[in-house]
């Protein structure tokens, strides 16, 4: 019983702090993000925090989850890359409002693990990769939509490059002024070059060049 009002009060929150999109709130109504924590941080699941997953890494504030999905604007004839699939919570509130999901992930641990859970969710649109997401994904380029669940010091250009024109990305960007205050940016893609938009400030773990050590 605990879930079901702690997931209203979270729905309540998740308004509150701006996310208005419909189609965006119904999702994170039905996506269960206690399968995303472990076991012991269960009752915590929804709280409008962000919960360790293991080899440092977390999940995301269910807040930015959706601010993040919602300043995309999806459509479900959409191909979407993600990067930093974590638990792959973020990538479950994306699958049902796109056509299709590219997801890379540094940790083979951490891809398995979201492998698993889409596996058992029945989200059958997304694709999994182990891998150093700050090169994109080549093979399957270009991305209507890119989001970046990890900070990088600037705007990776193999990810601006794997973008369609008119193609928007959100990611975090830690300039360096302070390690804990970092942007999150709406980059739009066109003929011309980029337009930036910032959407506020955030907190995500660092985007690590390289791959799994
Ligand atoms: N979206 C995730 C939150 C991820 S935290 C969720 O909903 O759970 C950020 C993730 O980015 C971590 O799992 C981290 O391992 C991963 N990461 C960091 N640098 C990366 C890189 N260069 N390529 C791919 N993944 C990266």
């Amino acid at each position: 019983m605990f879930e079901e009002d702690g997931k209203a009060q979270l729905i309540l929150e998740l308004r509150q702090g701006g996310v208005t999109d419909r189609r965006v709130i119904d999702v994170m109504e039905r996506i269960p993000r206690e399968l995303f924590v472990p076991e012991a941080l269960r009752e915590q699941a929804y709280e409008n925090i962000a919960l360790p997953i293991g080899l440092h890494q977390t999940v995301s504030q269910p807040l930015t989850v959706g601010l993040m999905t919602q300043s995309l604007d999806l459509t479900d004839r959409m191909k979407v890359l993600e990067i930093g699939t974590g638990s792959g919570f973020q990538s479950s509130v994306l699958s049902p409002l796109c056509r299709r999901l590219y997801t890379i992930e540094r940790y083979r641990e951490l891809s398995q693990g979201a492998e698993k859970r889409f596996a058992d969710l029945r989200l059958s649109n997304i694709t999994t990769r182990v891998g150093d997401g700050s090169l994109g994904w080549r093979e399957q380029a270009p991305f209507e939509r890119i989001i970046v669940t990890a900070a990088a010091h600037d705007i990776p250009p193999f990810l601006v490059e794997q973008l369609s024109i008119g193609g928007i990305m959100v990611l975090p960007v830690n300039d360096g002024r302070d390690e804990n205050d970092q942007r999150l940016l709406k980059v739009t893609k066109t003929e011309e070059g980029i337009e930036t938009e910032e959407l506020g400030t955030t907190r995500f773990v660092p985007l690590v060049e390289g791959d799994e050590p």
